[in-house]
């Protein structure tokens, strides 16, 4: 997984909306990226108001 979304996320899908392999999707109570769809487009950090998208360490 290049990248993750943490407790900061309000759902607004914005990151969904952006990614070109569809990686981000909604879950219970946050969105998730797909690990396994994730191409490290890094199209999801330029959209997200909140900035909770962050690479993993
Ligand atoms: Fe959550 Fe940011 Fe994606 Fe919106 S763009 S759903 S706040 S991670």
């Amino acid at each position: 997984m290049a990248y993750f979304i943490n407790d900061d996320c309000i759902a607004c899908g914005a990151c969904a909306d952006a990614c070109p392999n569809n990686a981000p999707k909604e879950g219970e109570e946050k969105y998730e990226i797909d690990p396994d769809l994730c191409t490290d487009s890094k199209d999801c950090l330029e959209v997200c108001p909140v900035g909770a998208i962050h690479p993993v360490e």
